[in-house]
């Protein structure tokens, strides 16, 4: 039997769940619909936008964008912060539902998952039909919508979820690839990253046909596996599994896939800052401390490397999640071009005894601990993170 893979990625996810939480607490504008994006704060961290609505898209705003430039085109743009605790709810929603619909599922990010729906066809009949049901059940049960891309492997599939948006789907078949994948510009093709397409353009590639009939051994002489396996990609070719083993999560975080891949150490830690806050605030809401923090980061070819500290004394302060994040982040990065940024804590517990240390400087230990509840309780009191310590303020250290 032929092999149907399906491809499930929200629009505009950050900006879509952003409009749904701000309808829920009762607002009666649904930013999808407005000139809005979805940023850092201004003040902090230069307000690096993490998502844009269509509207904004349709001006030209978008991922990374800075604030700044997006007000010189559109001054009234709506700004809303990100919520990443909220985001990672609705994601977690969605996910437990596609899970209780298929057996193998894998989670791409936040806000995409494959589907492997060859060993389902028998009970759920044609795949298309299936699609535009499963996609206007998500639309009425969750209130946001998605694209479906169906293909004959995850790359068709990946492709096909790209085309038009928002609230569609669409087919990229084998027999499809000609007519539908070959007409488009190379930076369409998935893993097509800018440096990537800067060098096929001066081969005289720029559509995916072009790279499709290239030469294979040329590309391979002047782009290594990159160039080979852009090349499989143009043809379509793509071999991978559904990886749908489901990992148990024992501790909580965050991660983020770039619509840019970036080499920005600024963007990058606007991100661990961002990632710290929800952190740290997930902890205090259970009252738990973590012991073990851990970054990710994955480069453009799919390389993904993880690093780890275990923490002396157990934390849930923003501040120190922040700073160690740093630190690892700092030994991992080779300064390659990041694709995925991700944070994560473990060893949870609700111990927070600060084992002192007869050569460390335990006033400083304390008084750090007192200054965060103190700031803490101020914030309580005001709204969420209206004060910040001067260290959380995003340095390019
Ligand atoms: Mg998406």
């Amino acid at each position: 039997m032929e092999r149907i893979v399906l491809h499930i990625d929200v629009n505009s996810a950050f900006l879509s769940w952003s409009a749904l939480k701000l309808l829920k607490e009762g607002s009666k504008k649904d930013i999808r619909n407005e000139i809005s994006v979805v940023s850092g704060r201004e003040a902090t961290r230069n307000g690096i936008i993490v998502a844009s609505s269509i509207p904004a898209k349709k001006k030209g705003i978008r991922a990374p964008m800075n604030l700044r430039d997006a007000r010189k085109i559109y001054r009234d743009i709506i700004v809303v912060h990100p919520d990443y605790y909220f985001y990672s709810e609705c994601s977690k929603k969605l996910f437990d539902y596609i899970r209780s619909l298929f057996e193998e599922v894998e989670q791409f990010s936040i806000d995409e998952c494959f589907v492997e729906y060859t060993p389902n066809k028998k009970m759920y009949g044609d795949e298309v039909k299936f699609a535009y049901k499963l996609k206007d059940t998500i639309k009425k049960k969750f209130g946001f919508t998605v694209n479906i891309g169906i293909g004959n492997n995850k790359l068709l599939a990946k492709m096909a979820s790209d085309f038009e948006k928002p609230d569609k789907v669409h087919t990229l078949y084998t027999s499809e690839i000609k007519e539908k994948m070959w007409p488009l510009d190379i930076s369409d093709l998935f893993m097509a990253g800018k440096s990537s397409c800067a060098r096929l353009r001066r081969l005289g590639i720029n559509t995916i046909g072009d790279l499709a009939n290239y030469d294979q051994n040329k590309l391979h002489y002047h782009m290594k596996s990159m160039g080979t396996m852009l090349y499989e990609y143009a043809n379509g070719i793509d071999n991978s599994k559904v990886e749908y083993r489901h990992i148990e999560r024992k501790g909580i975080g965050f991660s983020r896939t770039l619509e840019d891949d970036t080499e920005d150490k600024k963007i990058l830690f606007s991100y661990l800052s961002d990632f710290s806050t929800e952190i740290s605030n997930y902890l205090k809401r259970k009252n738990k401390y973590c012991g073990v923090i851990i970054v990710t980061i994955r480069y453009k070819d799919f390389r993904t490397y993880n690093h780890q500290i275990k923490l002396k004394n157990n934390t849930n302060s923003k501040e120190e999640i922040f700073k160690y994040s740093k630190e690892l982040f700092n030994k991992l990065w080779n300064l390659e071009s990041v694709r995925l940024i991700g944070l994560r804590v473990t060893d949870l517990s609700t111990n927070n005894d600060i084992q002192l240390s007869l050569f460390d400087d335990n006033s400083k230990v304390l008084k750090d601990k007192e200054i965060d509840k103190l700031l803490d309780n101020i914030n309580d009191k005001l709204g969420k993170d209206i004060v910040y310590k001067a260290s959380l303020i995003n340095k390019d250290k």
